[in-house]
């Protein structure tokens, strides 16, 4: 058995070698600055300075070591551990300095590259039309009525004294709703709105109704079957043809150019009596270019139909015939939108491109 180690000698503890010491801590500093980025300090740091490594190992071993040489011993651990320790933080700052001058670089804002802008929309020509119209008759006087687009027979045919039998009424090419009997049908015209008005406002009545309507149409480049028309009733006492002709003349000339008058041809219309065809001035050439292709040399543009409300209208409407009068007129908006514009297909209406709507500029 061997005596009480009382000489021990710390130098010969190879971990505590003053020379094992620093060669521990020189491997400490060369790994810290060898590391090129924060990660990589992080895993010499875990290998240098942790749990596992030799420093701490050294430490450990101080415990074991009789007492004199402990404070020795640790004196040199403690001295090579704040080494380690500073030159850790030493390299911690340059790298997070380098990183920081790094994002500055990575996220400045070069405020002159040109940026990725979002197109902005343009409303439907068809919409804008609509509603310059409405702004037209608000401007003189009228008010502007609404209905549903899904009507019943009464309102849409039978009220405008197209009865059952009546042959304009299969003229009218129309949406019928399941079920076949209940008397829905896709409004063919934005006719009924004038009779919800007379139903339901006081007299006299000055209302324009623009609206989408439908009817059975193919698609082609002058026919859709989903459209739009504007309607225009007058009831009041003693209101003649000439009120007509008075408000289609204001009306084309807002809409057309100041000084575009009508004309006024013969024509049947169920509702009306009497019934006219309604044609413009050709806000091209005025009439006086033969060749014109806006009016096909003729001087006047068709648009839509006008008349007198047949007393048969009114009295479905419990207006007193003998007491009122009234005028109706009613026009296709698409046509004016494509008149206007020079559209020479429908097919650019409904597509809804908005390179289409664009070009009439963002009117809001
Ligand atoms: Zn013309």
């Amino acid at each position: 058995m061997s005596g009480a180690n009382t000489q021990y000698d710390p130098v010969e503890v190879s971990a505590l070698d003053p020379a094992a010491i620093d060669e521990v801590v020189e491997a400490a500093e060369a790994a810290f600055a060898a590391a090129g980025t924060l990660d990589a300090l992080k895993d010499a740091r875990i290998a240098h300075v942790g749990d596992r490594s030799a420093l701490a190992l050294a430490n450990r071993e101080i415990g074991a070591l009789p007492p004199s040489a402990k404070a020795d011993a640790g004196k040199r651990v403690g001295a090579a551990r704040a080494r380690v320790g500073r030159a850790l933080a030493a390299r911690q700052a340059e790298l997070e300095a380098e990183r920081d001058a790094r994002l500055l670089v990575e996220e400045t804002v070069d405020v002159t590259v040109s940026g990725s802008r979002r197109p902005v929309g343009a409303r439907h020509p068809v919409e804008l039309t609509a509603e310059r119209i409405a702004d037209i008759f608000v401007g003189l006087g009228w008010e502007i009525a609404e209905g549903p687009e899904l009507e019943s027979e009464w309102f849409n045919f039978d009220a405008l004294n197209l009865g059952p039998d009546h042959p304009a009424r299969q003229m009218q090419d129309t949406f019928f709703v399941d079920p076949p009997d209940g008397g829905l049908v896709l409004r063919t015209h934005t006719s009924p709105v004038q009779v919800r008005s007379l139903l339901e406002r006081e007299l006299p009545l000055y209302i324009a109704c623009p609206g989408k309507v439908f009817r059975t149409d193919e698609l082609d480049a002058t026919h859709t079957p989903v459209f739009h028309q504007v309607e225009g009733l007058a009831v009041d006492e003693g209101l003649t043809m000439a009120h007509l002709r008075g408000t289609l003349d204001r009306f084309v000339s807002e809409l057309f150019g100041e000084g575009i008058t009508t004309r006024l041809r013969p024509s049947y219309f169920p509702f009306t009596e009497p019934s006219a065809e309604l044609d413009f001035r050709c806000f091209v050439c005025r009439g006086a270019d033969s060749s014109c292709r806006t009016c096909g040399g003729t001087g006047w543009i068709e648009w839509g139909g006008c008349g007198m409300v047949n007393r048969n209208v009114l009295t479905a409407c419990g207006v007193d015939p003998d007491r009122y009068t009234g005028f109706a007129f009613g026009m296709g908006i698409e046509r004016a939108v494509m008149l206007r514009n020079g559209v020479a297909d429908m097919h650019d209406i409904i597509e809804g491109d908005v390179r289409f709507s664009a070009q009439f500029g963002m009117e809001i």
